[in-house]
């Protein structure tokens, strides 16, 4: 292993690590892009991105792509009204592979920046690349770190990473007698992807065996056919962001969410009411460790089967007694932590996600800001149950005059000219701040400007890490 230490902004003294399973030969290159590379994307001065998603997350990303110098044109597909504000927006399905590669080719795209995870793990990063069109996401081989959680299971135990002790299952039987092995409280989760529907943290084994059933009688479709039990992990959750060309990974932040929908983190989960960045709990130390025993190992190992991962990998941890633990992996950008790293992200987006789509990230060296960042989500009333679309929305501009925040729009529409809610998640109200403290008081304060009676949001988002700081 050839570590290249250089330090982080953010997390000073990490090491920035070239992975080198990837040792000359190796790692079929090959085989991943079988057209002859164009020239290095980040030498060019001046290029078109296509940005595939329409959310919170992808305003953010849209959001800094526009501030690059390297920048000259921004389309999104299929995008939303704010995404439309600094890119223009193309109706495209992304699930329309075909679609999506007419179109780069005709409009010259340099570089299609992935942004949900449904396209990577459908394979849109290979068909892409076949057709010769530079992409950052990985390929639908490495997107199984996302797609299938067993997958990543045995991965975690090939390479010794920590994680939580687990068995997979293809039929109920075997996996209750599992269950009533191990006892409650246990985790039981479908394989496949289940937009955040598929885990069920049981506290009796009864309430496993009825997940386990539901995975099986069909209930999440496809992606319940294969279950992994596994044991609960106590700890406090953080997110680590790492961006990795296949060879290099190098840290690229660290946040933490808050997915519970009523304050104090109750109620049913959602995708996520609020976020914070970066997260305390993730000291230097911690995150040196995280890059040495979760980060490293996963990049080496997938280089090792012939599937590098290209892209930014999204550690979901929990933070045990122990030390962290992996809980699950994401192989895109996170939403709403996107929408904190963002605005921490001193270096251009642009120049990043065009080295890693190069495999030439090892000259790169992100900064960030000592800034926080926190954002607040609004959602429509009765998420994450039912709800209704259609409500308008006012006051943007008021928000957006508070010092350091913005407003980045999730599940929007326009309707006749005026903006309306098109989803359960719709806002996202951030700001910056020397702390996270003043970060949350900004927030709130853009927060208070929006006019939308039929939205609410949590009043209480950074608490534990407010309460840390207050505590330290
Ligand atoms: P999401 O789409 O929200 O990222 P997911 O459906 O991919 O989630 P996971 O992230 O694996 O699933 O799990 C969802 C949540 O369940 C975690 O954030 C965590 O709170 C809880 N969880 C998962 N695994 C465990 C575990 N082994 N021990 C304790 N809690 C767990």
């Amino acid at each position: 292993m050839r570590n290249l230490v250089q330090p982080s902004n953010e997390v000073p003294g990490l090491q920035r690590i070239s992975s080198c399973c990837a040792a000359p030969g190796t790692t079929d290159e090959s085989a991943a892009n079988p057209l002859p590379p164009p020239p290095p994307l980040a030498k060019r001065a001046a290029m078109k991105v296509l940005l595939i998603g329409s959310g919170g997350r992808e305003h953010a990303l849209a959001w800094k792509l526009a501030q690059s110098p390297l920048l000259t044109r921004l389309f999104a597909a299929p995008g939303n009204p704010g995404i439309g504000t600094v890119a223009e927006l193309v109706a495209l399905d992304p699930a329309d592979h075909a679609a999506v590669i007419a179109f780069c080719t005709s409009e010259s795209i340099d570089l299609v920046v992935v942004g949900p995870e449904v396209p990577l793990v459908a394979g849109i990063a290979d068909d892409l690349a076949a057709a010769g069109i530079r992409v950052f996401g990985p390929s639908r081989a490495a997107a199984q770190l996302e797609g299938s959680k067993g997958y990543t299971k045995d991965l975690c135990a090939e390479a010794r990473i920590p994680t939580a002790a687990y068995r997979r299952f293809t039929s109920a039987g075997p996996a209750k007698a599992y269950v009533g092995d191990r006892g409650a409280p246990i985790v039981v989760k479908a394989d496949g992807l289940a937009a955040g529907k598929g885990v069920t943290v049981a506290e009796t084994v009864d309430e496993a065996h009825a997940a386990i059933d539901a995975c099986f009688e069909g209930a999440l479709g496809t992606a319940g056919a294969e279950v992994v039990v596994e044991e609960f992990l106590a700890g406090e959750e953080a997110s680590f962001f790492a961006l990795s060309d296949g060879v290099t990974v190098i840290p690229f932040g660290t946040a933490q969410d808050h997915k519970r929908v009523g304050e104090g983190d109750t109620g049913p989960n959602t995708g996520g009411m609020g976020a914070y960045s970066p997260a305390p709990i993730v000291t230097p130390a911690l995150a040196a460790r995280v890059m040495d025993e979760i980060i490293r190992p996963t990049v080496s190992t997938m280089a090792k089967r012939d599937a590098p991962f290209r892209g930014v990998l999204y550690a979901g941890l929990m933070i045990t007694a122990e030390g962290p633990k992996l809980i699950e992996y994401n192989v895109r950008f996170g939403d709403p932590e996107t929408q904190v790293l963002m605005p921490r992200l001193d270096s251009d987006l642009l120049a990043l996600l065009a080295a890693v789509a190069d495999g030439r990230l090892a000259e790169m060296s992100p900064r960030w800001s000592d800034d926080a960042a926190l954002t607040v989500v609004m959602a429509a009333e009765g998420y994450p149950g039912s709800h209704a679309k259609g409500s308008p929305i006012g006051g943007l501009d008021a928000a957006a005059t508070i010092h350091g925040a913005t407003v980045f729009q999730a599940g929007t529409a326009l309707r006749d000219g005026r903006l309306v809610a098109h989803g359960g998640r719709v806002l996202n109200v951030t700001a910056r701040g020397d702390s996270i403290a003043q970060a949350q008081e900004r927030a709130y304060e853009a927060a208070a400007k929006i006019v939308w009676p039929e939205g609410f949001y949590r009043r209480d988002i950074g608490w534990r890490a407010i309460g840390r700081v207050v505590a330290g």
